[in-house]
């Protein structure tokens, strides 16, 4: 068996420094796993088919084995794969990167995977698994050059962990998948509070990556606590939009809900830029993208609050997100950025109702109530009460002043320390519910 792994530009050119470093990292750790086992790993840049067809020349191949992907970047390479090589190699594409393979958890009624989460969680909770090959002893082959990309150095700032993806491979994610083991039983109560850095698992980046297989995470976990039900859970959410994703490759970047596609978006370059930089003047809003920007991550109910947003409250397209996102996050993955852009717009599948607005400040309340996660972000407003944190327009004159806080345009005068908040939400808010409707109205 010769290890293999092709360096696509064309998705390299798509994935932010931080999403290419944890591959290059991934890789390397293979490597040294191969190299173990008396082999090593293969590395070539180029065209996938161009690249297959050389290396199984060279090593007179008779089978190529590969993990499968549900986007449709992926399945037109497989496909030309299969065209270059069938019927002289044979190739073999498995799905290791899902707890049930896409498309085999379906509806009766439709045949199809379902359009509501709910049942499709419970039809997926009982399906059974499809079997895995059995293992084989075999000789794993020295390619005889060293050809994985170094990472690079990329600063991260003081207030992360310097870093929560860790090193690469298989080893390093069993081992943070056990320290999950010490979390996931209060995961029900902490997974919606982006302050608690063990309220969720950071596992995402492995189970894209594959240097976790969520099959095992299952089994690891099970269900026998609220909180590993409800992480559990979780996963299926994964395979669900998978799934969708098989069916309808298109809806990386077509509503799925007809009705919805013909919303009139705002071009407003201006708040792009601000909602990228974290300068929105919410500050939950601009603690996320900046936790964003420094680590390439961010908390779930965080990354529902900046996309809803965009979308909502700046009335921007979901898929100038999708990409900023897609770019940016270590565990950015086709299928489950765009799903969840959509549900988040209410364009998708089982989505969030289109006229469900989320209020950044309510939620900032709510699920951040210390202003702790704030804090850390937007160490500018840290001097100011707590409640006064999550909506500084509130706070009065002097206790603005005491906090040396001073709002307005930063980039019209040097002496603001905060911007000044860029939309009124209540006003934006009826005015994305009024986009809405007019593209509904003109169906
Ligand atoms: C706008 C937006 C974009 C997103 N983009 C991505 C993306 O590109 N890649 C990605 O893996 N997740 C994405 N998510 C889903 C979710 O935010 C992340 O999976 C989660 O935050 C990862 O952190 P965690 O591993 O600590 O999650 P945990 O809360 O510990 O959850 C466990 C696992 O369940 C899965 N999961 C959890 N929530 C979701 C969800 N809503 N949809 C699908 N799977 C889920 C993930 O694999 C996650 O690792 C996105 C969510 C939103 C709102």
């Amino acid at each position: 068996m010769l290890g293999l792994f092709v360096l696509d530009a064309n998705i390299l050119a798509i994935a932010g420094p931080r999403r290419r470093n944890l591959l290059f990292r991934h890789l390397r750790a293979l490597d040294v796993g191969l190299k173990a086992r008396g082999g090593g790993l293969l590395v070539r840049t180029g065209d996938p088919v161009l690249v297959l067809k050389s290396v199984v020349r060279e090593s007179c191949a008779t089978s190529v084995h590969a993990d499968a992907d549900v986007s449709a970047y992926a399945r037109r390479r497989d496909r030309r794969v299969r065209a270059a090589l069938e019927p002289e190699v044979d190739v073999d594409l498995h799905w290791g990167c899902h707890v049930h393979r896409p498309g085999s958890v379906t509806s009766r009624s439709t045949g199809q995977t379902h359009l509501v989460f709910t049942p499709y969680h419970r039809a997926w909770s009982t399906a059974v698994r499809n079997d895995w090959p059995e293992p084989v002893d075999i000789e794993v082959l020295d390619p005889g050059r060293d050809d994985v990309p170094d990472s690079e150095d990329i600063p991260v700032p003081a207030i992360s962990p310097a870093d929560r993806f860790g090193p690469g491979g298989e080893e390093a994610a069993d081992a943070r998948l056990l320290d999950w083991l010490d979390h996931v039983d209060t995961y029900d109560l902490t997974h919606d509070l982006p302050a608690d850095h063990s309220g969720t698992s950071h596992l995402s980046a492995d189970l894209h990556f594959g240097t976790l297989s969520p099959r095992h995470v299952v089994d690891v976990v099970g269900t026998a606590t609220a909180g590993r039900a409800a992480f559990v859970r979780q996963l299926a959410w994964r395979d669900w939009y998978a799934s969708l994703f098989l069916e309808r490759p298109d809806l990386v970047d077509t509503a799925m809900r007809a009705d919805l596609d013909g919303v009139t978006w705002r071009s407003d370059p201006v708040g792009v830029d601000a909602w990228v930089a974290g300068l929105t003047g919410f500050p939950i809003v601009d603690a996320g993208m900046r936790e964003l920007a420094a680590t390439g991550w961010m908390h779930n109910r965080v990354r529902m609050i900046t996309a809803s947003f965009l979308v909502k409250d700046l009335l921007v397209d979901w898929r100038i997100g999708e990409r900023h996102f897609r770019r940016e996050l270590v565990d950015a993955d086709v299928a489950q950025n765009a799903g969840n852009w959509q549900w988040v717009a209410g364009t998708g599948p089982d989505a969030a109702p289109y006229f469900r607005v989320l209020n950044p400040v309510t939620q900032s309340r709510r699920f951040d109530p210390d202003a702790t996660y704030i804090t850390k972000w937007v160490p500018e407003l840290a001097a100011l009460p707590a409640a006064d944190r999550h909506a500084p327009w509130e706070a009065g004159p002097l206790e603005l002043a005491a906090a040396g806080v001073l709002l307005g345009d930063p980039l019209v005068d040097d002496s603001v320390t905060y911007p000044t908040r860029i939309v009124d939400h209540a006003a934006a808010r009826e005015r994305a519910i009024a986009a809405y409707s007019a593209a509904r109205a003109a169906i």
